[in-house]
C-alpha cells in the first residue's frame, strides 16, 4: 500500500445512512467515494436480466468475474451501460443480498474493490470493508441505527408509496442474510468505531465521523506526511 493513501472504511446495515454520509465525508476530505453495494447490485442486475438462477453459484461467480463495473462521477456503469437508477430497484436489493452470499462472487469482487482504491485515498462503504476488503484501513467506522429508523429512511429515499411494513420486512430479511452468511458477514471489526445514528442529524453524524478521522490520521493525511 502506498504510504500516503488513506482508507476510510464505513460498514453497517442497510439504511444506517452510509451512502449519504460517505459521499459527504469524501467531499470534505477530497477522497474518492466508493459505494461497494453498487458493485454487488450491478452483478445482481446482470443475473436478473440474463435469468440466471440465484442458486447457480457457478454462473454467478462467472458473471462477477466477467462484469465490467465502473463507478465514475456518482454513476454506476455495467459493461459500459449506465445502470445507476435501475440497481436501486427493490428487486435488485434483494437479489444483491443473495448474490453476495456466494463465496466465488465475493472473491471476484474483492480484487475489483481493492483495485478501485489503488490510485487514491478513498471513503469506501459496504458490509465487510473494515473486516475483509481493507483490514488495514486507518479509519474504520461501523454505522448503525434502530431498525424502525433505518426503514423510515429507506422509505423516504425510495420516495415510494409502498407499505412501510413491506419495506421494513424486506430490509430485515436482507440484513439477516448479510449478518448470517458464512463468507464475510456483516460484523463490526474489533477496531471499528461504532456510531449509532438514531436521532442524529446528518451534520452530527458527519462531525462524529470526522472526529474519528482526525484522531486516527493527521487530519485526513497519512501519519508522517
Ligand atoms: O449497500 P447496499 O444496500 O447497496 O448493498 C446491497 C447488498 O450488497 C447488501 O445487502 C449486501 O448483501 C451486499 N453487499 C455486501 N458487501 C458489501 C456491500 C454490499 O455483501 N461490501
Amino acid at each position: 500500500m502506498s504510504e500516503k493513501r488513506i482508507i476510510v472504511a464505513i460498514d453497517g446495515p442497510a439504511g444506517a445512512g452510509k451512502s449519504t454520509l460517505a459521499k459527504r465525508i469524501a467531499e470534505r476530505l477530497g477522497f474518492v467515494h466508493i459505494n461497494t453495494g453498487a458493485i454487488y447490485r450491478a452483478v445482481a442486475l446482470w443475473a436478473l436480466r440474463l435469468n440466471v438462477s440465484l442458486e447457480d453459484m457457478y454462473r454467478l461467480e462467472q458473471l462477477a468475474k466477467e462484469a465490467r463495473i465502473q463507478l465514475t462521477g456518482g454513476r454506476v456503469l455495467l459493461n459500459g451501460e449506465d445502470v445507476t437508477d435501475e440497481i436501486r430497484e427493490p428487486r435488485v436489493s434483494q437479489a444483491a443480498s443473495r448474490v453476495s452470499m456466494v463465496p466465488g462472487v465475493r472473491q471476484a469482487l474483492l480484487s475489483v474493490q481493492r483495485g478501485m482504491a489503488e490510485e487514491s485515498s478513498v471513503v469506501m462503504e459496504g458490509r465487510d470493508i473494515g473486516s475483509v476488503v481493507f483490514p488495514e484501513a486507518q479509519v474504520k467506522i461501523f454505522l448503525d441505527a434502530e431498525p424502525a429508523e433505518r426503514a423510515r429512511r429507506r422509505a423516504l429515499e425510495l420516495q415510494e408509496q409502498r407499505d412501510f411494513t413491506a419495506i421494513a420486512g424486506e430490509m430485515q430479511a436482507r440484513d439477516e442474510r448479510d449478518r448470517r452468511r458464512a463468507e464475510a458477514p456483516l460484523v463490526q471489526a474489533p477496531d471499528a468505531e461504532l456510531i449509532d445514528t438514531t436521532g442524529l442529524s446528518l451534520e452530527q453524524v458527519e462531525e462524529a465521523v470526522l472526529r474519528v478521522v482526525r484522531a486516527r490520521t493527521s487530519n485526513g493525511r497519512a501519519a508522517g506526511h
